[in-house]
């Protein structure tokens, strides 16, 4: 890792990473955790509490990570932890059917119109696995079509081109998934349909679905083109594939119905994660009754899961998006639209060429003058810069995705006190990106 200067130390978080790297690869049970893209010492948090968490060394940061996107009330919301503590008491797991499972996914089912029937899992991975082999079950056919920079979960078929860790850690594959898992992958670029076209007409009949993100956030935000997830739909319907849209992170955050709100495109199957378990692992994957119908017990494609639908995390997720109404949406969306227009302004101030581009309330800056269209746009940016902003915003007391190809989280939460500590970081960490050069990042 290249030379950065750090503006101070975390001792106690250093101490633990110390003793995390002792018995866990990396110190981190997620990549993109470690701060390898940043450099730097990851901090450890102890509490959430609203837009805010606290270090293991006594520091508070505006946290604008959201937990990659779940906290979207805010850390600790009352209601959300009231219902988890009621759930708590009435036991943890029990292997059987409950009724909250029931009324999270009746939830889904009223929120989603092209979600007729859901079944409910532990992770947005395990989702998007599942909804892939639905796809080949239905179809009897093999092939998927994914875009370089979407990222659907650690799935062995999909792990090409992947966007967040995979594209931070700038790994075109990885070691472990064989030719075989990864041989039927066709990857193309993202926002080209004439691409999709030519794999369709390449591989006639053997396509049994594209897996698109519905609207990207996985290589920093990268807005679909205008009639792109239209383009795609028509595609897959003409060529009987199934077109499958992965809400895991836009889902119940880019508008009550997730991005299926904002555009009003009609998948065949979908993905949920992140929001739906309320901070809990708990996500989903569903779609037309036909399709679904082939799941077992009801049909012959096989999925299970010893945790799925669990007691305390269906009680979460509903509490959650119980809570998120019209106002809610309003709320997060104003705070984005503030954000936007505070970093673009210090950054303009200091002359940094950046671009900032969102889906309703996800965002992310660009350092680069240039519209971000898809996934080697995204790697075009002077990401250096990003660096250096970012630990100035760190040393501010401000927590940023530790990686130039994500998206920003906004919450409920961040209120007017919150906004004001953000603005009053960004004058100096712009000016931090404007001296940046390579050679110190
Ligand atoms: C986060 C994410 C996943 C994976 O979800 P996990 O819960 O981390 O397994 C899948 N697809 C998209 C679009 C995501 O953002």
């Amino acid at each position: 890792m290249a030379r950065v200067s750090f503006p101070y130390s975390a001792p106690v978080s250093q101490t633990l990473f110390d003793r995390a790297a002792a018995v866990t690869p990396g110190g981190v049970n997620s990549p993109v955790r470690a701060f390898r893209a940043v450099g730097g010492t990851p901090r450890f948090m102890v509490s959430g509490t609203g837009p805010y968490l606290t270090d293991a060394d006594g520091r508070e940061y505006v946290d604008l990570v959201c937990s990659w996107g779940p906290m979207i009330l805010g850390h600790s919301h009352p209601e959300v932890i009231a219902a988890v503590q009621e759930a708590v008491a009435r036991g943890t797991s029990f292997g059987t059917p409950g009724e909250g499972e029931v009324a999270l996914a009746e939830e889904i089912v009223a929120r989603i119109e092209p979600v007729e029937q859901v079944r409910l899992v532990s992770s947005g991975t395990e989702a998007t696995m599942s909804a892939i082999r639905l796809a080949r079950g239905f179809t009897g056919r093999a092939k998927v079509v994914k875009f370089a920079g979407c990222y659907h979960g650690h799935v062995d078929a999909l792990l090409a081109a992947a966007g967040s860790g995979v594209a931070t850690l700038g790994l075109p594959d990885t070691p472990g998934v064989t030719g075989a898992q990864a041989g039927d992958t066709i990857v193309v670029p993202y926002n080209d349909l004439d691409a999709v076209r030519a794999a369709f007409a390449a591989h006639e009949g053997q396509i049994a679905c594209v897996i698109t993100e519905a609207s990207p956030g996985n290589m920093g935000v990268v807005p679909p083109g205008e009639g792109f997830n239209q383009g795609l739909a028509d595609l897959c319907r003409e060529n009987g594939a199934l077109y499958i849209s992965d809400e895991v992170m836009t889902g119940f955050r880019t508008s009550k119905a997730g991005w299926y709100g904002v555009d009003g495109v009609r998948p065949d199957l979908m993905t949920f994660g992140k929001v739906m378990g309320g901070g809990f692992p708990a996500a989903a994957f569903g779609g037309r009754a036909d399709v679904m119908a082939h799941l077992a017990p009801a049909g012959p494609v096989y999925q299970a899961g010893t945790l799925s639908g669990n007691p305390v995390a269906t009680a979460a997720g509903l509490a959650q998006l119980r809570l998120l109404d019209d106002a809610a949406y309003e709320k997060v969306d104003a705070v984005s639209e503030r954000l936007r227009g505070l970093v673009s302004e210090a950054l303009g101030k200091e002359g940094v060429a950046h671009t900032v581009q969102n889906a309703s309330n996800m965002f992310s800056v660009f350092f680069t003058a240039n519209e971000v269209r898809n996934y080697a746009d995204a790697k075009a940016q002077e990401s250096f810069r990003f660096t250096a902003f970012f630990h100035s915003m760190l040393s501010q007391g401000v927590y940023l995705p530790p990686s130039a190809f994500e998206s920003w989280f906004v919450s409920t939460a961040h209120d007017e006190r919150a906004i004001e500590r953000i603005a009053a970081a960004l004058p100096a960490a712009a000016r931090a990106a404007a001296e940046a050069t390579e050679a110190t990042a």
